[in-house]
Parts: structure tokens; C-alpha cells; sequence
């Protein structure tokens, strides 16, 4: 089993932070993704386990949990600089 120390859980945050799929309409991270996993292909770190993908994902198969909808997942920094956008057109 892979024992996680301090630094390694602080830099997965970092990086959860800065390479977050957000949701297009409420702009959070609660968002699932459909797709197939091998049952019995994974690993379990601090309880959690992380399985590994198995063949195609289903495009556009995501949910958001607090729009209670399906959504249409951008990454962050495209997020922010949507909403950048229609901040200035709301201005114009
Ligand atoms: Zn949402």
C-alpha cells in the first residue's frame, strides 16, 4: 500500500486546485463523471480507491451535483475566463 505523506496530499490540493473541471452553469467542482472501470483493477490509498479505466468513456456523461443536472464540464481557467467575458459584455 502507497503511504501519502504530508507534502504529497498538500501538492494533490495544489493541483486539484489549479486543474479542477468545473461545471459551465454554477462554475463548482461537484461533478461525476459516467464512465466503465475494471471492478477488480485498483488501488486503495487512505480508504479512498482509485480504479482504472476500462475502455471508452461515455462522451458528455457528466452530472453536477449541486445543479442536480446533467452539465457540460469546462476546466477552471476556461471557466474563469468565460465569465470574465460576460462580466465585460454585461458592462458594454
Ligand atoms: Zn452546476
Amino acid at each position: 500500500m502507497i503511504k501519502l505523506t504530508k507534502q504529497m496530499k498538500e501538492d494533490i490540493r495544489k493541483i486539484k486546485e489549479q486543474d479542477l473541471i468545473v461545471c459551465q452553469e454554477c462554475g463548482e467542482g461537484d461533478i461525476v463523471e459516467k464512465m466503465w472501470v475494471n471492478t477488480n483493477s485498483y488501488v486503495s490509498i487512505d480508504g479512498d480507491a482509485y480504479y482504472k479505466y476500462s475502455g471508452d468513456i461515455d462522451d458528455g456523461q457528466y452530472w453536477c451535483d449541486t445543479c442536480d443536472d446533467m452539465c457540460h464540464p469546462l476546466h477552471i481557467t476556461e471557466y474563469e475566463k468565460e465569465k470574465k467575458w460576460k462580466k465585460n459584455i454585461i458592462k458594454t
